[in-house]
């Protein structure tokens, strides 16, 4: 393929890339984003592979073949509630790619054949600056989403590790790496800076992920989205590709956008988070049980329902494991059929992803039109009968209203408590992913339903 095919391949390649995100910004139009996602990365591999630069394609190939087998393996086993672990774990690859990329650049560094000596010496102290940045962005996102992923997976405790002076340490990583860069770049390359930076990124990105504590994990997830695309765009750069220098940059901001969109609706700072400010002032105490709670069962909960005029479902994290959005979209039609109002309120964090709960209800084929956001619905809580809270925990609780030291203090919430009657839909008494109890279990209003959601909604189910 000749260089001019290849650019021009590049170019369609990346508008496909921002059509597939324009895609992917809307649920109606999702699958198309998706759609033009892969074409656009189709015809990105096939310019790269036979491209003029391109050489061992045989090696190429066959680490595809096992690296996409291995790949397709894994992405049909994950299940739906496994899926932030695979992102992460997806995004820890990026990274550890740019890393090593960044070395390889380092030790057999791309021809310049630049007439000039003085525009010579310039393209290479750029790429020596490339090598590092490249390198220093690959090694803290590789630690950080291996982090991300053992707190989502219970693997690694999901509070926020709290070392002492941590901000400083975090400010003292920083400044010696700026320093080892000033070294690296006039010592004309130097392997021990670059090993001694890798060192230190790859702690800072552990810690940095490590003291960000369970309830703002969501800016973690989409922050480590935008880090790996700026880790793909350095590794552009090293390789002075320009697609992947642009399907980075997309990654990168339109992740930095999602993080801000997460820390509004969670009415957090940015900067904070990212700095690991939020969820030392925990109280522990918090995950203690404070009162008596009532219990109702599925029957009564169908009879609630049926004389209800307006039902409002919250769902959560546990309808995802559970898998209850079928039944849950059964109960609403056999309501709606008896003209009850049924509608949905999601909260922005809901589940374990952005837009976690929206993919099920989709993926179940609840309506669109019924599912709104948490801004559009929570002032009609006070004029709803029933609200059926089916796994959620963390997103309804009033603490993050009422108690100024709670760990989600200040995050807005579903404000389901003004509805006349609640059901809470979970196994136990356990608390949510950020660990506090939930004064709504204990209001007056407020009944649990315990057992499997699915299993419970079923019950509901046969008894309408
Ligand atoms: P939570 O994680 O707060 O609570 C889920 C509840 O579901 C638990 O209390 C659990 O109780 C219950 N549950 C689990 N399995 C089942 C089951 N099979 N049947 C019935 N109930 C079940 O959920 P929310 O969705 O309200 O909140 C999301 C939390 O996750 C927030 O803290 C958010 O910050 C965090 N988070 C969100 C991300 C995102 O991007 N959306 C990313 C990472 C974290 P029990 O064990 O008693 O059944």
């Amino acid at each position: 393929m000749s260089e001019g095919l290849t650019q021009a391949a590049y170019i369609v390649a990346a508008l496909f890339f921002i059509l597939s995100l324009a895609g992917l910004s809307k649920q109606e139009s999702a699958r198309t984003g998706n759609y033009f996602g892969i074409a656009g990365m189709a015809i990105a591999l096939i310019a790269t592979i036979f491209g003029p630069d391109a050489q061992g394609i045989a090696w190429i190939i066959v680490a595809m073949v096992i690296g996409g087998g291995i790949g397709i393996y894994y992405a049909k086993r994950v299940e739906m509630t496994e899926m932030p672990e695979l992102v992460a774990v997806l995004h820890s690859f990026v990274g550890l790619a740019a890393v090593l990329v960044g070395y390889n650049s380092f030790i057999e560094p791309p021809a310049m054949n630049l007439a000039n000596p003085a525009e010579m010496h310039a393209a290479h102290v750029i790429h020596m600056v490339e090598v590092f940045l490249g390198v220093f962005i690959g090694a803290v996102t590789f630690t950080g989403s291996i982090v991300a992923f053992g707190k989502l997976r219970g693997i690694i405790s999901s509070s926020a590790l709290n070392i002492p002076h941590k901000h400083k340490w975090n400010l003292a990583a920083i400044l010696v790496s700026t320093a080892l860069m000033i070294y690296f770049v006039k010592a004309d390359g130097s392997m021990f800076a670059l090993i001694v930076m890798t060192l230190i990124a790859f702690a800072f990105g552990y810690h940095l992920v490590a003291s960000i504590g369970g309830a703002d994990m969501p800016v973690v997830v989409s922050m480590l989205n935008s880090y790996s695309g700026w880790a793909a765009a350095a590794a552009g750069f090293m390789l002075a590709n320009d697609l992947l220098i642009v399907t980075g940059a997309l990654v990168g901001s339109s992740g930095a956008i999602l993080s801000y969109i997460m820390c509004k609706a969670m009415n957090r700072s940015f900067i904070s988070v990212i700095a690991g400010g939020f969820g030392q002032t925990v109280s522990v105490s918090s995950d203690e049980e404070e009162g008596e709670h009532r219990e109702v069962s599925a029957e009564d909960v169908a009879e609630m329902l049926k004389d209800s005029r307006s039902v409002i479902i919250t769902p959560g994290y546990g309808m995802a494991v559970a898998q209850a959005q079928y039944p849950v979209h059964e109960i609403t039609e056999k309501l709606r059929a008896k003209g009850i109002d049924v509608r949905f309120g999601i909260h922005p964090v809901a589940g374990r992803l952005p837009g976690h709960m929206n993919v099920l209800l989709a993926e179940a084929k609840v309506p669109y039109d019924i599912v709104l956001e948490m801004d559009e619905i929570n002032e009609d809580f006070p004029e709803t009968d029933t609200v059926l809270v089916i796994g959620a925990n963390d997103t309804v609780n009033p603490a993050a209203m009422e108690d100024p030291n709670s760990p989600i203090a200040g995050m807005p919430v579903l404000e389901v408590w003004n509805a006349k009657n609640v059901i809470v839909f979970k196994r136990s008494m356990n608390t949510g992913y950020a660990g506090v109890q939930n004064p709504l279990f204990f209001k007056e209003n407020t009944a649990m339903l315990f057992g499997d959601a699915k299993a419970s909604v079923d019950a509901i189910s046969k008894a309408i």
